[in-house]
């Protein structure tokens, strides 16, 4: 079992920073964002001080240079979810690209009484944009539930399936970390004639994902957890689906010709990107595919096994502490309560020991609902996470326990 961090942390500005001033940070909230490896920031320097400039448009050669990278970073993604190029839309997020997908293969292929079924695991971000297109369109929502671990009851989707027209599954859970069976639930959904769209918003950073080996219609995920920067996303979407899809943000670049009278719009993925994009972002993004894949995902997953692993046992010990969710396959995640202490308060003096982990419901309260809790501490880890964190973070949480307790 490997404890030790895959990447050296040093290799994190921002970690061997703290860590040279003396105030070493323990971050255990990758799962909220991710820190950024310095061949990152290095890339993003790289490129706005030498190809910076709008693109598509400029007919000179540092427009042409940036387009070039820009187009190179969509060819990048696409060779990281083993889609083709036209099939990579890059949106602002996650959240965006959920939210493309609702608004545009609503409009297009979903009519009033058609059923979307999402998970009790899933994020706002995967619930918020299919009750807006209930109360918009008049399409039904309903909840695949989940067995006491944590996981999704299959014998109950089968069973909501029938008349079932998208299903909305995350592929890591935020909070409780199952890492869903993708392949089964797709597989099921076809088999009953629906559509499937992924979250992967946590999944990209921990699991391979093969989008032709899934087969999934949709899947969505986020810069900013997979080491890139922030404000940029992906959308991946077949391409037969996004040829029919109408636009949903409309304006310069999406189009083939305007007049005062009408609009033709630009084929996919072009269409689905109104405006100036998050040009050095999507670049950044694909110099951290770069880096994750470098490493890859047979020893990113080991990795976040042994840790939770260790995780589990280590916090399992402290008098008072229950683990939320026992799942069958877990990433690098692990969420807990203790007794009679408000996760807020648990969180608030472990940061003033260095330690950074999210509390609170993790925008999924219909989950801490269902569980009846109000939040939790969660901690998650990363490729430089290490068992010593998780030592500090286990000491730390017994102080905070003996402070509040
Ligand atoms: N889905 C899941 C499972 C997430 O964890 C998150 C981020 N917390 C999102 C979607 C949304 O991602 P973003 O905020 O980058 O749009």
């Amino acid at each position: 079992m490997n404890l030790d961090p895959l990447v050296d942390p040093d290799l994190f500005p921002l970690l061997a920073r703290a860590k040279a001033e003396g105030n070493p940070v323990a971050y255990l909230d990758s799962a909220a964002s991710a820190q950024k490896p310095a061949v990152v920031l290095d890339r993003l320097r790289d490129f706005y001080t030498r190809d910076y400039a709008n693109i598509h448009r400029g007919v000179y050669p540092l427009s042409e240079r940036a387009t070039e990278a820009y187009e190179g970073s969509r060819e990048r993604v696409a060779r990281f979810l083993h889609a083709k190029p036209e099939e990579i839309v890059f949106t602002r997020g996650a959240t965006e690209s959920i939210n493309l997908v609702a608004f545009s293969f609503g409009e297009r292929f979903l009519k009033p009484g058609d059923k979307v079924l999402i998970s009790a695991l899933e994020h706002h971000a995967n619930i918020v944009p299919w009750q807006q297109l209930r109360d918009r369109r008049g399409t039904t929502l309903d909840v695949i539930p989940i067995n006491e671990n944590g996981d999704i009851d299959l014998d109950a989707y089968c069973r909501k399936l029938d008349d079932a027209r998208l299903v909305c599954i995350t592929a890591v859970a935020n909070t409780l970390g199952t890492v869903t069976p993708l392949q089964e639930i797709i597989a099921l959904a076809h088999q009953a004639g629906a559509r499937v769209m992924v979250d992967a918003a946590q999944g990209a950073p921990h699991l391979k994902l093969d989008v032709a080996a899934l087969d999934c219609d949709f899947l969505a995920f986020t810069g900013h957890k997979v080491y890139g920067p922030d404000g940029i996303g992906v959308l991946f979407g077949k391409a037969e689906l996004l040829r029919e899809m109408p636009p949903w943000q409309t304006g310069g670049d999406m189009i083939r010709t305007v007049t005062f009278e009408k609009t033709l719009f630009a084929e996919s993925p072009r269409r689905f990107e109104a405006g100036t994009p998050p040009i050095g972002a999507a670049i950044g993004l694909g110099t951290a595919l770069d880096f994750i894949e470098a490493i890859g995902f047979d020893k990113i997953g080991a990795h976040d096994r042994a840790l939770a692993a260790y995780a589990v046992d280590k916090l399992g010990e402290i008098p008072g502490l229950k683990l939320i969710g026992t799942p069958q396959h877990r990433s690098g995640i692990v969420s807990f309560v203790l007794d009679g202490i408000h996760p807020h308060d648990i969180g608030t003096l472990l940061g003033s020991a260095g330690i950074c982990v999210r509390t609170g419901h993790h925008c999924a309260q219909p989950l801490m609902e269902q569980l009846g809790i109000q939040g939790t501490v969660r901690a998650s880890f990363a490729v430089h996470s290490h068992a010593g964190e998780v030592d500090r973070l286990a000491e730390e949480v017994m102080k905070a326990r003996q402070l509040l307790g």
